[in-house]
């Protein structure tokens, strides 16, 4: 059977949301469709966990107490994962449904004029609007570089939500993401005797590229062209190929 609405939003990150959001207030009928969580990328593997470890790592390079075990325990709480692997999201859909718009879990695909079809776990859903917004954002780039699938890499995804921390990392790329996570594992990652963050060099430590924690080197203007695993970490911090 199709079901018939005036809005589907596909993609139920902040920008789907809020085009789902500002549509039935204005009175419209809307289905949400999502194929992971609802609320997206910012509310689960961005903006949120990144503040909040960026926050506790800031407080490390000033000298505080903010253990890293208690900022993966901040981490997980904002973005609803205690005592669980992945996030929930129910939360979202109980605020969707509170305002009348239909939440659908599943994978939109185009289907015409008009018409949608969203994959799910059981039957495939029908869906008809007079409008359809595209919201789908966008994936993180993995480069082409030699043996990087073989080595393993993660993305934004693993790099927010880790709960173990790796004894160093590489970190391909200095735009904003690239950048804030840089901080917080400089910050983060104890080394030998290092506990504190008191030095006066930690205080140095800032943004817009130029981070410079103790533990933390540069390379500007330079291209990574292959990578291999041949250091002898901890396997269990290992990062493995992002799916
Ligand atoms: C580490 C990091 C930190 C950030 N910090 C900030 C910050 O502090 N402030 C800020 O403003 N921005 C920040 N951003 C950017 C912000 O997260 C993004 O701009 C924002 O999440 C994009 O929202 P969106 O709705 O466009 O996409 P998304 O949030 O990615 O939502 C798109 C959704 O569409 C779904 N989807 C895709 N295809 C389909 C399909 N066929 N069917 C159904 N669903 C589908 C996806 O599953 C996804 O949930 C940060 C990003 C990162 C990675």
């Amino acid at each position: 059977m199709t079901e018939q609405f005036d809005f589907v939003v596909i993609g139920a990150g902040v920008s789907g949301e809020a085009a789902a959001s500002y549509a039935r207030a204005r009175g419209a009928t809307v289905a949400l469709v999502e194929r992971d969580l609802f609320g997206g990328t910012c509310a689960f593997w961005g903006c949120m966990p990144s503040k909040t470890l960026l926050h506790a790592a800031e407080v490390r390079a000033h000298g505080g107490e903010y253990p890293w075990e208690r900022a993966s325990a901040r981490r997980d709480y904002m973005i609803v994962r205690e005592g669980r692997d992945y996030p929930d999201d129910s939360g979202h859909i109980r605020d969707y449904k509170a305002a009348g718009i239909v939440p659908v879990r599943g994978t939109a695909k185009l289907a015409g004029s008009g018409r949608v079809v969203v994959r799910t776990d059981g039957e495939p859903r029908e869906l008809e609007a007079n409008d359809i917004v595209i919201a789908v954002g966008s994936i993180g780039k993995v480069p082409k570089l030699d043996g990087l699938a073989e080595a393993g890499f993660w993305t934004n995804k693993e790099g927010t939500s880790l709960r173990e921390l790796p004894r160093s990392i590489a970190i391909l790329g200095a735009g904003p993401s690239g950048t804030e996570l840089a901080q917080v594992y400089a910050r983060s990652i104890t080394r030998g005797a290092r506990r504190s963050s008191r030095k006066r060099s930690d205080r140095r430590a800032s943004t817009c590229g130029r981070t410079r924690a103790p533990s933390a080197s540069s390379r500007a203007r330079a291209r990574a062209v292959s990578t291999s695993w041949s250091s002898p970490m901890d396997r269990r911090s290992r990062p493995r190929s992002s799916s």
